[in-house]
């Protein structure tokens, strides 16, 4: 008999906390993973798991990029926790599975920091995509959101997109006619996604940046060939003079909006540094110290409004994946990096 069982069911999936106390799914540190679904819950057979950037990197780091220590470690996590919360990073990220109620394929919208998640077994681990197919299930609660998987659009490029749904949303929200945007982390997921939007946005006159640590990526390619970034910085986030010089060296007036996409530590006061007086920042990047943005801005007195990366927007799936279908080559970009035929 699980300890869910006992209680009443609440749509917050409070009543999976095991442990703290008074904790919530997300911020408890072990939920009752057990695979039956309670009132108002649903219960998913679980294929897929995409593992948040941040979180896969540290993992992989830690386990020297070796798949069956990355599956290791990940087992370990889950069965300590209930749930794939990696305990350094804080973050999760996402599934694809099939709602076994209706038969329907869906990505969960929500993070597997909160998802009760129960894996039977680990197929494979994919260290370059931070992709892992297991056999297992994961519960949705009745608040969660989820999005049942587009028919023209492969569902593991899908996932991709929608793990990082809330980048180009909020981008498309941030993002004015005649603006300057700096991208930080411009070649990555969210990034890609991101500089797509940003040019869509601010028109002819505006100017995106994109920032990456390299030009010689695919991805830094292909923005530059099809003009999704006008002008293309090679610069290391965490060194915030090297990175905002750079920058002022191109655009003197500085950025109006600031997108952080990376998928390491220690960047926030670079992109504080590019952004001009009553700019914005939004930090999507999980690796976002609240006090190093907070502090850092204080000390280099800039007035300018920090966004915390809310995974959430209105209508961000349905955006995410128009974005793919708007941009053809960045449709491609996706499908040949993350489409099914790389299934094991
Ligand atoms: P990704 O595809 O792995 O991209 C990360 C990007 O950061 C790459 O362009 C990478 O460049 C760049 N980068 C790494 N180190 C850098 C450095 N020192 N200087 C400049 N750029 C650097 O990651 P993603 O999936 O787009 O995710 C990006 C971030 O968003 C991660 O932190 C992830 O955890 C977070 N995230 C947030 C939410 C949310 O709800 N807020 C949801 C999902 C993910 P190279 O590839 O050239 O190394």
């Amino acid at each position: 008999m699980s300890i869910a069982s006992e209680r009443a069911p609440h749509p917050l999936g409070t009543h999976r906390v095991l442990e703290p106390a008074g904790a919530m799914p997300q911020n408890a540190h072990r939920l009752d993973n057990t695979p039956v679904a309670f009132e108002g819950e649903r219960l998913c057979d679980v294929d897929v798991l995409n593992i948040d950037s941040a979180s896969f990197r540290q993992i992989a780091d830690a386990c020297d990029g070796d798949p069956a220590r990355i599956a290791d470690h990940v087992r370990a996590i889950v069965s300590e926790r209930g749930k794939m919360h990696n305990p350094v990073t804080g973050s999760g990220g996402m599934f694809i599975g099939t709602m076994r109620a209706t038969g329907e394929r869906i990505a969960s919208l929500v993070s597997l920091t909160l998802t009760p998640l129960h894996i039977e077994a680990i197929e494979r681990v994919d260290v370059g995509t931070g992709r892992i197919w297991i056999r297992g299930s994961a519960i949705l609660f009745a608040t969660s959101l989820w999005a049942v998987l587009p028919d023209d659009i492969d569902e593991n490029v899908a996932l991709a997109v929608l793990d990082v749904a809330g980048a180009p949303a909020q981008t498309l929200r941030l993002c004015r006619q005649g603006q300057t945007i700096a991208i930080v982390g411009a070649d990555g997921k969210s990034g890609l996604l991101a500089c797509a939007q940003a040019k869509a946005r601010v028109g002819e006159r505006g100017r995106v940046i994109g920032i990456a640590p390299s030009k010689q990526t695919v991805t830094a390619k292909l923005l530059i060939e099809h003009a999704y970034v006008d002008d293309f910085i090679v610069a290391d986030a965490r060194d915030a003079r090297g990175m905002s010089d750079a920058l002022v060296r191109i655009a003197p007036g500085l950025a109006d909006v600031t997108i952080n996409c990376v998928n390491v530590a220690g960047t926030e006061l670079g992109s504080i540094l590019c952004t001009k007086d009553r700019g914005t920042v939004y930090f999507f990047s999980m690796c976002t110290s609240f006090t190093a943005a907070a502090l850092g801005a204080e000390g280099v007195a800039k007035d300018v409004t920090m966004i915390v990366g809310n995974g959430y927007a209105r209508d961000h799936a349905q955006i995410a994946l128009q974005t793919l279908r708007d941009h053809p080559e960045i449709h491609t970009h996706f499908q040949r990096t993350y489409a099914s035929r790389n299934r094991p």
